[in-house]
């Protein structure tokens, strides 16, 4: 049988003296869709931070694709397709637009790819010369995903991308979000919006003080009034 796409073992993620993150392991098989749930400090970005190779693994391993990604700097990860699209967005405010977009295609020229860009977010173009702080909250994750796009992830990761928006926005962010697994990419979903989070995903783990407490299909954490209460506030 073919290899998942990724494979987490025994992840633990330490800042100091501070545990936020204990035993975490992980399967993702290329085109699955996991949401990652849990309340504040569980340990989800730190979670996403460690796979995408910004923090350190304090213990555990991680095969990608194939190979053992565990001691591989962010940016090799990044160039191999394994991206995060961080929690407050990671926009550049002071580049432009097009300059922030740029970044997404990592050294690499693909004009075709940047008007496929343009065309699925035309604001973006209209605006491609402006400085990217000038954007609302909405717009800069809207170009956050538009630079991830660039990137041709594999594997996806989101950290709370509707995080701060209007209600017609998070419809946008989430439309662009189920464009993309529909495209195929695999996708590692972290969301305030548990419910709607849960609805596109396939699979679901939930987090608790950096330990894994439930994993199971999405549809089984909808369907249960406990974990909902507990975990979507319902
Ligand atoms: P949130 O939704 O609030 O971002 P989270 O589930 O994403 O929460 P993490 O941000 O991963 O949780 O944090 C997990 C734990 O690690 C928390 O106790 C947090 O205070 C701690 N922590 C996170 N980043 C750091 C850091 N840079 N230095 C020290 N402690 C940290």
């Amino acid at each position: 049988m073919a290899e998942p796409l990724l494979e987490v073992s025994h992840l633990a993620v330490h800042y100091g003296g501070i545990e936020a993150l204990c035993d975490f392991s992980l399967q993702l098989e290329e085109g699955e869709k996991v949401a990652l749930i849990g309340a504040n400090g569980a340990g989800k970005s730190s979670t996403l931070k460690a796979l995408a190779g910004v923090v350190p693994f304090a213990q555990g391993s991680l095969r990608y694709d194939g190979m053992d990604w565990t001691h591989q700097p962010a940016w090799k990860r990044a160039r191999a397709g394994l991206i995060l699209v961080p929690e407050g967005r990671g926009v550049f405010p002071r580049l432009s637009i097009a300059e922030n977009l740029q970044m997404g295609q990592m050294g690499r020229s693909d004009p075709a790819a940047m008007e496929k860009v343009y065309v699925r977010f035309p604001r973006l173009y209209e605006r491609r010369t402006q400085a990217a702080g000038t954007l609302s909250g909405g717009e800069q994750q809207l170009l956050a995903l538009g630079r991830a796009l660039l990137t041709r992830p594999r594997l996806l990761m989101l950290d709370e991308p509707s995080m701060g928006l209007a209600p017609q926005r998070v419809d946008e962010v989430f439309g662009v979000i189920a464009e993309m697994v529909q495209a195929g990419t695999t996708l590692l979903l972290v969301e305030q919006n548990a419910r709607r989070a849960l609805e596109l995903c396939d699979r679901a783990l939930i987090l608790e003080s950096g330990r894994v407490v439930f994993s199971d299909r999405a549809a089984v954490c909808l369907a249960s009034p406990a974990l909902r209460a507990a975990y979507l506030g319902e």
